[in-house]
C-alpha cells in the first residue's frame, strides 16, 4: 500500500515535470539546458558504480582509501589528506585537529553553506561572521581585521565558485600576527593555483568537497589536508575514531551515480533522467535535509568514506584537469559575454588559476529574481548560489553589506556546458 502511494505521487511528479517540458516547447524555451551537477560523470563512472554494487564483499577493503587519500595528497601537494563523507564532515575534523573548544570564536563569511557554521555549532565554537569582498566574493581582509577580538582562534576563508580569494595573502599575514589559526574551505577550488601551488596549502589545515554539484563528484563525499604533523596526527585520530558509512547507505549511494547521470549528463537527460528516477528514486540522497538546514546534525554525520566512494573520487580524480581546462575554456567566452553586455567579469587574482565552478556575475536584483531571461537569452538556467546569507537558510546577517549585495545580485553561469 505504502510504495504503491510512493509510485503514484513519484508518477504525478514526472507527468508535471513533463508538462513543463511541453510548456518550454510551446514557449520557444529550450526543453534540456547544461546541468549545474554531475556533469564529470562519464560512463564509466556509472560501471564502476554497478561493479560495486555488485560485489559487496570489497567494501571493507581499507586499501582501496589510502590509495585514493595519497593520491589526492600527492596531487594537490598536501602532506597528508584523509577522506570523510562530506567537505562538512572534513571541517568537523579539521575543527577537532585545531582544538577548538567551546567558547572559542571563529571568523567566517558572511556568505556561506549553512553547513560551515553548523560544523562550528556542533562543536560549540561560536561565530562571527565578516564581510566579503565583490571580486571574488572571498572574505574581506578589512572586515576580518575589524572582528578579532582575544577570543578569536581561527578564521575560514573560501575560494568560492572556484576564484582564488582576493585577498588570501594579506589574511595569511593578519591571521599569523595574531596567532590565529587559518581553515580553507576549498569546496569550490578543487585544484585551483595560487602562485604555483593548489589552494589549501597556505593556510593551516583545509577541506574539499566531491558533492555532486562541486568540482568533482562521489554523490557526497570530502577530504581534509595538512602539511603540518601535528594537525596530521589529530585528523588521523579523528578519522580512527569516526564510523564507517554504513553499508546501506553506501548502497542508496551507489544507485545515484547512475541516477544523477541519467538526470544531468545523459545526452536525453530530459526523459532518461525521469525514467530512471522513476524506478530508483527511494534511494535518491538529498545531500542536506530540511532539519539540517535547520541545524540538526544529520546521523552518520561523522563518518569515514567507504571503499566503494574511495573507489569513485580515484577515478573522478583522474579526470578533473581535463574537466577543470573544460572550465576555463567556457569561463573566457563568459568574460567575453561580460564584456559584450556590460557586466564585469570576476577578478582573476595575478599568478592565479582558478578552477572556474560556476562563473559569478553581479545583475540586477530583478534579473535574481526572476531568471527566465538567461534562459531566452543564452538557453542556460541562472545558478543562484547564493540566496541567502547562510545559504539555502532564510535569514539575514548584520553589518555585511557586501554579503547583501551578493545575495541580492549574484547569479552564476555553468561552466560545464
Ligand atoms: C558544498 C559546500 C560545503 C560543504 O561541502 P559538502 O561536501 O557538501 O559537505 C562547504 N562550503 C561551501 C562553500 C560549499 O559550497
Amino acid at each position: 500500500m505504502h510504495s504503491q502511494l510512493g509510485s503514484i505521487s513519484a508518477l504525478k511528479h514526472i507527468a508535471r515535470r513533463q508538462a513543463i517540458n511541453v510548456r518550454k516547447l510551446i514557449s520557444g524555451l529550450p526543453v534540456q539546458v547544461p546541468s549545474f551537477g554531475s556533469m564529470t560523470l562519464e560512463k564509466d563512472d556509472v560501471a564502476l558504480a554497478q561493479e560495486q554494487l555488485a560485489k559487496p564483499e570489497t567494501w571493507q577493503d581499507e586499501e582501496a582509501i589510502t590509495t585514493y587519500e595519497n593520491t589526492f595528497a600527492n596531487w594537490n601537494g598536501s602532506k597528508a589528506a584523509f577522506a570523510f563523507m562530506g567537505g562538512r564532515v572534513a571541517l568537523s575534523a579539521a575543527i577537532y585537529a585545531l582544538d577548538l573548544q567551546p567558547g572559542d570564536e571563529v571568523i567566517i563569511p558572511g556568505y556561506t553553506c549553512v553547513v560551515v557554521p553548523n560544523a562550528f555549532h556542533y562543536a560549540g565554537v561560536d561565530v562571527t561572521y565578516a564581510d566579503i569582498e565583490l571580486e571574488t566574493y572571498g572574505l574581506s581582509a578589512e572586515s576580518f581585521a575589524s572582528r578579532i577580538s582575544p577570543r578569536t582562534k581561527a578564521v575560514l576563508i573560501h575560494h568560492l565558485f572556484g576564484l582564488v580569494c582576493r585577498d588570501y595573502e594579506q589574511i595569511l599575514a593578519i591571521a599569523r600576527k595574531h596567532q590565529i589559526k587559518v581553515i580553507e574551505d576549498c569546496a569550490h577550488a578543487t585544484g585551483a593555483r595560487f602562485k604555483g601551488a593548489n589552494v589549501g596549502n597556505a593556510g593551516d589545515v583545509a577541506f574539499y568537497s566531491s558533492e555532486l554539484s562541486k568540482v568533482f563528484n562521489t554523490i557526497k563525499g570530502g577530504m581534509a589536508v595538512t602539511n603540518d604533523p601535528a594537525l596530521e596526527k589529530r585528523l588521523q585520530i579523528f578519522k580512527d575514531e569516526a564510523p564507517l558509512y554504513p553499508a546501506h547507505a553506501t548502497e542508496k549511494l551507489l544507485y545515484n551515480v547512475a541516477m544523477n547521470y541519467y538526470r544531468s549528463k545523459h545526452s536525453q537527460r530530459w526523459l532518461m533522467g525521469d525514467l530512471y528516477w522513476l524506478k530508483h528514486h527511494r534511494k535518491e540522497v538529498i545531500s542536506t535535509t530540511a532539519a539540517e538546514i535547520d541545524g540538526v546534525k544529520p546521523q552518520h554525520y561523522n563518518s569515514r568514506m567507504p571503499a566503494p566512494v574511495a573507489r569513485l573520487g580515484l577515478n573522478q580524480l583522474q579526470k578533473i584537469e581535463r574537466f577543470n581546462n573544460l572550465r576555463t575554456k567556457q569561463a573566457k567566452k563568459w568574460d567575453m559575454w561580460c564584456d559584450q553586455n556590460g557586466y564585469t567579469k570576476p577578478l582573476v587574482l595575478p599568478d592565479s588559476q582558478p578552477v572556474w565552478l560556476r562563473y559569478p556575475v553581479l545583475v540586477a536584483p530583478e534579473k535574481k529574481r526572476n531568471t527566465t531571461w538567461l534562459l531566452r537569452e543564452l538557453g542556460i538556467q541562472a545558478g543562484v548560489w547564493f540566496v541567502s546569507h547562510l545559504h539555502p537558510k532564510a535569514g539575514h546577517i548584520a553589518d555585511c553589506p557586501n554579503c547583501d549585495i551578493a545575495v541580492a545580485r549574484c547569479i552564476n553561469l555553468a561552466t560545464l556546458v
